[in-house]
């Protein structure tokens, strides 16, 4: 099985020998479910009643007037239940635990949102439930820990290293391997040994199936280009794989963080600054330094403040088939306040990426010809930091109190 699972010269599964029957055995449990001809419509059922699917594609009749060009299309990500794509990738995989009759589950998490996303699943089809959790990440994500405990996931403080996300990853593998009988690990995005990358995917397509029927429906033609934001590169691979086989430009954004001069940013793919390594149980390209010490990352949004990156995606740049651009914390409040004020929309930041990229485009692209951008979650989450990046003074002391009450 070792040499299955590779995207060119990426991916693979690089894992302690002792996971391999727990690898096989998903391998196994995914590949039944996907030749089971009632698994995607059981799969489906479920997040139209448990979520919100299929989710609408919205017009944004103000933005396409205000830059006067290509009309603007919004998939709406950000009205799923736990408000973002996260919650299709669970879900799937909640399907596929109770397929392979285990009764526990874990994860890692970073800014918590994939956490609380596995914590529900949890509660929702009775698993027992473990999150592990950077110490500093804890502190920093007060409400999402106080979330993940009230539906019923023990929450643990990672103490070792960084105690940031990374940490996180390598003691949720520890839990894997000495619990692997009755637990499955929840992978959070197309990252990490196969399959998750190709099972991540598989669960995340069902965003660019409904896209593309939608957009064909109410225009009878497909969109010029397609905007993703990508941290591991999850939604992203979930729209674009409903147009690989299109004459459709699809476009990844990254985060530039405090400009791509700086080394203050998370831009693999889009920067020459990355270079192909082996770390959590995978190949791709990471942001490490000659001897592959992983470099620290900065996004001002927390999803998409990764050092590797899906293989997948790596793939596809390689065959010029996605082009990668970053942008940088600045530019993506800029289109966060345009997105907010003229459409009525709170995106995250990780999603007001791709809007600020194709707002950049835009002048670009022929009047007659549509775009399609991905808006992977909500900003509700964001109230801190949108707060303090704007610094109205009205609000800053009544944010700056409710931050310090919950890291207190
Ligand atoms: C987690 C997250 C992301 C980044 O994850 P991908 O796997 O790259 O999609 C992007 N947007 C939102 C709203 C998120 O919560």
């Amino acid at each position: 099985m070792i040499n299955r699972g590779y995207y060119g010269e990426f991916g693979g599964a690089f894992i302690p020998e002792i996971l391999f029957s727990t690898i096989e055995e998903l391998v196994e449990a995914f590949q039944d479910a996907r030749n089971d001809p009632t698994f995607w419509k059981e799969y489906t059922d479920i997040m139209s009643t448990f979520s919100c699917r299929p989710t609408p594609l919205t017009f944004a009749e103000n933005l396409t007037k205000h830059f006067g060009g290509a009309r603007i299309y919004i998939k709406r990500e950000d009205l799923n239940h736990t408000g973002a794509h996260k919650v299709n990738n669970v879900m799937g995989q909640g399907l596929l635990v109770k397929r392979m009759g285990k009764s526990r589950v874990i994860a890692e998490t970073g800014a918590g949102q994939h956490g609380v996303a596995t914590a529900t699943m949890a509660a929702k089809f009775g698993f027992r439930c473990t999150i592990y959790m950077g110490e500093v990440d804890v502190a920093r994500q007060r409400p999402n820990v106080f979330w993940m405990e009230r539906l019923g996931a023990e929450v643990i403080p990672v103490r070792d290293g960084t105690r940031i996300l990374k940490d996180a990853i390598n003691e949720a593998f520890r839990d894997w391997v000495t619990n692997m009988d009755d637990t499955h690990y929840v992978l959070g995005t197309a990252c990490g040994p196969h399959p998750f990358p190709e099972m991540v995917s598989y669960f995340q397509s069902i965003i660019g199936k409904e896209a593309r029927e939608q957009i064909f429906e109410r225009e009878g033609k497909l969109p010029a280009r397609v905007y993703a934001c990508v941290g591991g590169g999850s939604n992203a691979l979930g729209i674009f794989s409903g147009f690989f086989d299109d004459p459709v430009q699809l476009i990844g954004v990254e985060a530039g963080g405090k400009g791509l001069d700086t080394s203050r940013h998370a831009a693999r793919l889009a920067l020459n600054d990355s270079s192909i390594g082996v770390a959590h149980g995978y190949r791709t390209y990471f942001l490490q330094d000659e001897d592959g010490q992983m470099k620290e990352t900065h996004s001002v949004a927390a999803g998409l403040d990764y050092v590797g990156v899906s293989p997948i995606l790596a793939s596809l740049r390689q065959k010029g088939r996605v082009r990668f651009e970053a942008i940088t914390d600045k530019e993506v409040l800029e289109a966060f306040s345009l997105t907010v004020k003229m459409e009525g929309l709170v995106p995250a930041l990780e999603s007001a990426h791709a809007f600020a990229q194709a707002f950049k485009e835009l002048p670009d692209i022929s009047g007659d010809d549509m775009i399609l951008i991905n808006l992977s979650g909500r900003g509700d989450k964001d109230i801190f930091i949108v707060a303090d990046a704007f610094a109205d003074p009205k609000w800053q002391g009544f944010i700056q109190k409710k931050a310090e009450d919950y890291s207190a």
